[in-house]
């Protein structure tokens, strides 16, 4: 047998550099173990995915139930599957009348390239704002309303018709005019440094839309799932977008992704052609018994108070010289230190005593916090205890 090691640095495609090259034994709550015997506490949640820690006992129990009855049967929207029909029940009770249709997916991207096509194709319009900064994910469809120049250079031409407004100004939202198919968000910029949107201007937002018959996509790949502390962040901000996209947390550690709907809205997708967004995969009968115990899981006890716990903490331990700022809400939540180096410092620091933390993608002096929503006080301030030691040693 070859050694894991040696065929990862070999045969696994690299798109890093320095990888983090843990060895993987297990992983369980929010800790994970590694095969020479070290432990680590998750405090990124495999980047905002376990929310309910590693290995949940009810997302374990429904995924061994399906596998005894059945796995792939076909590709999407043809057979009735009890997982995906009663998870979308489950996902549709819990959201506005105006999101009562689910398209299932496999990845984050994936849902961001659906609900494009479905604003084009239901509008009639092909023209796309995105917000500098953003990030949507790595194909082409969502690397193009990606906001960031230095992952998208190196891929152009992408779709031609798109254009970044900044976030927060007022001043541009006269770009949002009847050319527009759709205007992209995500509601908290996640990889652009955990920004939060401005509740009025977001309302804004909404309503230029309206007027203009361009819709709003709300990217929720990162923000869904109690993570901000709502099970949606579009609740907090009492806005509804027209395409709601999710992956992530959704599937309980699963691959899992979906864009969400109107029933209208979705009857482009079956003419003209008919058949023309289909996936095999997409909504895995696995998968969505996953995401079914996971949902439910989170519906069955206070996963909003604990996220909103989580942030109260931060924002009262991860104080003093070298701090910037602590931004975010519920267990969303970037600590902005002074510069690069002491991030990359303070972040190696942690590692070193078993705490895993990372950047966002576009921001190198902001330290990541996002742990598992079902962290314990104690081991959630130690952890920040460890961070606030490791800034004093190096500012
Ligand atoms: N959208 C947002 C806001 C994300 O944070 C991510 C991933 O980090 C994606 C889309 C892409 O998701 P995936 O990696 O599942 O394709």
């Amino acid at each position: 047998m070859a050694d894991p090691k040696t065929s990862f640095y070999r045969h696994i495609a690299q798109t890093s550099g320095e990888p983090m090259g843990l060895e993987i034994d297990r992983a369980e709550g929010c800790k994970i173990y590694t095969t020479d015997g070290k432990e680590f506490v998750d405090l990124i949640s495999g980047i905002a995915v376990s929310s309910l820690g590693h290995r949940h006992p009810n997302v374990i129990k429904s995924i061994k139930e399906q596998l005894d009855h059945h796995l792939h049967v076909m590709v999407y929207g043809e057979f009735i599957q009890k997982p995906q029909s009663q998870f979308a029940q489950l996902l549709c009770d819990q959201l506005p009348e105006s999101l009562d249709r689910v398209y299932f997916v496999n990845s984050g991207t994936e849902a961001n390239e659906g609900a494009l096509k479905l604003a084009k194709k239901s509008t009639g319009r092909s023209k796309f704002l995105a917000f500098k900064n953003s990030y949507h994910g790595d194909t082409h469809g969502s690397l193009s309303v990606t906001g960031r120049d230095v992952y998208r250079d190196p891929y152009l031409p992408l779709l031609p018709d798109v254009e970044f407004l900044d976030f927060n100004h007022v001043e541009q939202l006269y770009k949002i005019d009847t050319n527009v198919a759709a205007v992209i968000m995500e509601p908290i910029q996640g990889e652009g440094g955990i920004i939060p949107a401005n509740p009025a201007w977001l309302k804004m937002v909404r309503e230029i839309c309206d007027e203009m018959g361009a819709l709003l996509i709300f990217d929720e790949i990162q923000t869904g799932f109690y993570r901000t502390g709502d099970l949606f962040a579009f609740q907090h901000y009492d806005v509804v977008p027209d395409i709601l996209c999710l992956a992530k947390a959704m599937g309980g550690g699963m691959p899992m992704g979906a864009f969400v709907s109107s029933s209208d809205r979705f009857e482009a997708f079956k003419h003209d052609p008919p058949l023309n967004h289909v996936t095999t995969f997409g909504g895995h009968p696995v998968s969505c018994a996953a995401a079914h115990a996971n949902l439910q899981t989170l519906l069955s006890d206070d996963f909003s108070a604990k996220a909103k716990k989580i942030e109260e903490i931060a924002f009262e331990m991860l104080q003093g010289d070298g701090i910037e700022e602590v931004r975010g809400r519920g267990a969303m939540l970037g600590l902005q230190l002074r510069d690069a180096e002491l991030t990359q410092k303070v972040v190696e620091y942690c590692f070193d005593r078993g705490i895993i933390l990372g950047w966002t993608l576009h921001s190198n002096s902001l330290v990541r916090i996002a742990p598992p929503l079902i962290i314990e006080e104690q081991m959630l301030r130690d952890c920040f205890g460890v961070i606030t030691e490791a800034i004093k040693e190096f500012v």
